[in-house]
Parts: structure tokens; C-alpha cells; sequence
């Protein structure tokens, strides 16, 4: 019998994962094979590992892995990988933004061939205009900045096939953009498209900041087109500043206008600066990331798990 995974990355959500459990449990008991569900506990501050334990003592369809702090979705995504079993894994989010009941489509579609299934949001149910905004801004600039072709609108949630995942396990990458890296494997890939509902409880786990960050991770994890950027901008300000610096030598050396000029002077020293300092945030980010791989740190630390073998060596692992 075929072997379904399913990667549910938890943060704080004691609120709504009960129900999750609940709705997953409903789809997967209806499929025609055996299944898993997988839940990452990604440094919960609330009862959710107590609720995660309570339901693993119950089913033994649950497994648990529980992080020894937060280290973020897309990490706990990469954590539910390693430890998933099935010959298909479905990754979705805790809180029931993504309807479950879309698995047993991306499930028709797996076995039509398929290797990646992926859910487009064709419309966002109860979010913020702010949310929206920088969302479809986000996917916009993603596709402008980057050479390969990751999806509009498209989150995590999607079904990949075992050779996929283990493909995607073998990359360590630091700041994981897992949408891109899909995208970047190649495969068999088609869309589903769903309206995404809104959550079932709980606010948002992606507050501006983690927002900025993911996004500052997805383009510098797959375009130098920042720093091509900076450097074609350099160019075009020297040009122009020979130009300018020629008209400054003309109008010294054949009239007598140069003492006024105090205004022009500062302002072209701010810009310049400016410009100058942004340039070196961008070079910035692109030498913070590669400080961070050469640490060749762990991707997490486990603090313990329910029902997960240990698969990869590297990673220390204790069971309770
Ligand atoms: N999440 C996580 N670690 C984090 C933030 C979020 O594991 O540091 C999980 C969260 O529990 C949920 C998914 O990632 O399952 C998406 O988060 P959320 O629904 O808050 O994001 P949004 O719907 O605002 O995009
Ligand atoms: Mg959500």
C-alpha cells in the first residue's frame, strides 16, 4: 500500500490544532493508503507540544518532531522532510488556511504522474488589505528579481513526490526558501487552483519582520540580480558625475559664478552617499548569508520526538 506523509510546521498553535488534527485525520482516513501525520512543533511557546503528546499517545498515526527553540517555517518544513517516510508527502499549514479536503485532488493528480503538486491561491478569505498587498507585491518582485520560474501566489502548501523530497533534503541551505527550491529541482509540476480560507483561529505567525526576512531569503537565495543592480546603477552615477564634474571644471575655469553652489554641492554629497550606503546594505545581505553557511551549523536541534527513527546522523536526536 502507497504511504502518504503529511508535514503540518506548528507555531503557537494550541488554538487551532486540535481541529487540524481533526479535519486532516477525516481527509487521510479516506484515501486508499496508509498515512502519517507529521507535526513539526516549531518552539511553541503555549500547550501545543502537550496537545501534540496527547494526541500521539492516542493515534499512532501521529508522529511528532519538537525543535529546541523557534528556528522558523520554512526550517520546520525542511525538519518534516528529513523524518517523512511516505511515498507522497503533503506539506500544509497549521491553521487551516489550506483546506485539507484539496489532498485528495493533489493525491489524483500525484498518480496521474505528477511529482510536484502545488496549490495556487486564486483568493485570500479574511486577510488584512496589508496582508494582500505586500503578498501579491512579494510574488511580483520574486518573479522580476529571480531567473527561475516559481509560481505566482503560491505557498508551501503542495503534495511532492518521494524523489523530490529527497532531492530537496540533500540541499542544507541557511536561509531556505522551500517554493523556490521546488521550483528549482525541475520534475513533473502542475497546479491546483483553491481559495484560500481564512484562519481558524489564532492570528498571523508572520509578523512584518519575518515577512521582510522571508522575502529578503527567497530573492538572495536565487537571483545576484540585487547586486547586478547596484553595480549597473554605479555605472550610470559615474557617467553622470563625469558629465557634472566637467560642467563644474567649465564653469571654474571660464566664468565666475563658482562660489554659489552650496546647495547643489550637498545635496549631490547626500545622494551620492546614499546611494552608496544602500549598495553596501545589498553586498551586506549577500556576506551575511555566506557567513551563515560557512558555519556549517545544524539546520535545528531536536529536542525530542514521538515515532521518528533517526535519519539523519548529523542532527543530534534524543526520544523521551
Ligand atoms: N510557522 C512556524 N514557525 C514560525 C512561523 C510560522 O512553524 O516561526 C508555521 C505556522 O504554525 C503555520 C505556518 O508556519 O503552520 C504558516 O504560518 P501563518 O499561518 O502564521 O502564516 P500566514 O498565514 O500569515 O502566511
Ligand atoms: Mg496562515
Amino acid at each position: 500500500m502507497v504511504k502518504y506523509s503529511v508535514i503540518i510546521p506548528v507555531y503557537n498553535g494550541a488554538l487551532v490544532i486540535r481541529e487540524t488534527y481533526k479535519r486532516l485525520k477525516r481527509v487521510m482516513e479516506q484515501t486508499d493508503g496508509l498515512y502519517e501525520l507529521l507535526f513539526v512543533n516549531d518552539g511553541s511557546e503555549d500547550e501545543t507540544l502537550d496537545i501534540l503528546k496527547e494526541l500521539a499517545v492516542r493515534d499512532d498515526t501521529v508522529k511528532y518532531l519538537n525543535f529546541s527553540r523557534n528556528f522558523g517555517h520554512q526550517i520546520a518544513i525542511t525538519a518534516g522532510m528529513d523524518y517523512a517516510s511516505g511515498k507522497a508527502i503533503v506539506i500544509i499549514d497549521a491553521d487551516l488556511q489550506d483546506p485539507p479536503e484539496l489532498i485528495f485532488e493533489m493525491i489524483q493528480k500525484w498518480k496521474e504522474g505528477y511529482e510536484v503538486v502545488y496549490a495556487k491561491r486564486i483568493k485570500r478569505k479574511g486577510e488584512t488589505v496589508f496582508k494582500k498587498v505586500t503578498a501579491y507585491l512579494f510574488y511580483r518582485l520574486l518573479r522580476a528579481a529571480t531567473e527561475i520560474d516559481i509560481p505566482l501566489d503560491t505557498g508551501d502548501f503542495r503534495l511532492i513526490d518521494r524523489k523530490v523530497c529527497d532531492q530537496l533534503i540533500s540541499m542544507r541551505e541557511r536561509s531556505r526558501f522551500v517554493r523556490g527550491l521546488v521550483s528549482w529541482v525541475g520534475f513533473k509540476q502542475t497546479a491546483i487552483e483553491y481559495e484560500r480560507d481564512e484562519r481558524f483561529a489564532g492570528e498571523t505567525k508572520y509578523p512584518l519582520k519575518k515577512m521582510l526576512r522571508f522575502s529578503m531569503d527567497g530573492i538572495t537565495s536565487f537571483s545576484y540580480k540585487p547586486l547586478k543592480m547596484a553595480s549597473l546603477l554605479g555605472f550610470l552615477l559615474s557617467f553622470f558625475s563625469v558629465i557634472w564634474m566637467m560642467v563644474v571644471l567649465y564653469l571654474k575655469l571660464f566664468t565666475n559664478l563658482t562660489v554659489t553652489g552650496w546647495s547643489s554641492l550637498l545635496m549631490a554629497i547626500l545622494f551620492f552617499n546614499g546611494v552608496v550606503l544602500i549598495m553596501l546594505g545589498i553586498i551586506g545581505e549577500y556576506i551575511g548569508r555566506i557567513y551563515d553557511e560557512v558555519k556549517h551549523r545544524p539546520l535545528y536541534i531536536l529536542k525530542d520526538g514521538w515515532r521518528v527513527g533517526q535519519k539523519n546522523e548529523k542532527v543530534p536526536y534524543y526520544v523521551e
